[in-house]
């Protein structure tokens, strides 16, 4: 069974894995691909459009305020028109439902990055990104959030297999960050004049930001 956090969790190689299932695909998977913002959705896009036919799903209840919300969607939508892509790329926006967020996020307010906030935010995006690939007949769902050296990878993709199994829709794992990923999306947001946002989405990790 694909899941949990064990010491074995942690030492594989997800960003292999990936491959060797796009490789062994004789047609294009179509993969929904939850995506946190523009930055971080420049060199995961780059890097699957060789390989897949990707539906990009913004769903992120965490990013407060709204403004920073429709900004970072706004830039995505302008990366999108942007970027020459090989393959098909289309967008779906999720509801914007922070009051869902909030609901659970408020008493762990105190939590540190990686904390147990964070995996209940990454876990609440996954399991709206499951429910999203399975309506529109996707064979694989996955996230951009493993572009980022802040996030864990074997967490996120731990709790993209429970999930997968769940809603019996297969998991993409990743780890976008291999392989220079991370500075790729740093190039191509100079490259592009993306908004690089400075702090995580939710008040809390904006305050966190502010104080340090
Ligand atoms: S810091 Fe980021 S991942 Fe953690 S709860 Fe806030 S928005 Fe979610």
């Amino acid at each position: 069974m694909e899941s949990g956090n064990s010491a074995l969790t942690q030492k594989r190689n997800y960003q292999r894995e990936m491959e060797q299932i796009l490789h062994a695909a004789n047609n294009a998977p179509h993969v929904l691909l939850h995506a946190c913002c523009a930055p971080c959705s420049s060199a995961v896009l780059e890097r699957l459009t060789e390989h897949a036919k990707i539906t990009i799903f913004f769903y992120n209840p965490n990013i407060l305020p709204e403004t920073e919300y429709r900004f970072r969607l706004e830039e995505l939508q302008r990366l999108l028109r942007e970027m020459l892509l090989t393959g098909e790329v289309e967008l779906l926006e999720g509801s914007y439902e922070p009051e869902r967020f909030l609901a659970f996020a408020k008493e762990l307010a105190a939590e540190p990055e990686r904390g147990e906030r964070c995996r209940k935010c990454i876990r609440l995006r996954l399991e709206m990104a499951a429910q999203a690939a399975k309506e529109i007949g996707a064979d694989y769902f996955a996230t951009t959030l493993t572009v980022s050296p802040h996030k864990d990878a074997a967490f996120i993709n731990a709790a993209g297999f429970e999930i997968a199994e769940k809603y019996g829709i297969a998991w993409l794992p990743s780890d976008f960050k291999k392989k220079e990923g991370y500075k790729r999306s740093i190039r191509l947001s100079q490259e592009y004049s993306l908004y690089r946002q400075n702090y995580c989405g939710c008040p809390f990790s904006k305050q966190e930001t502010e104080t340090n």
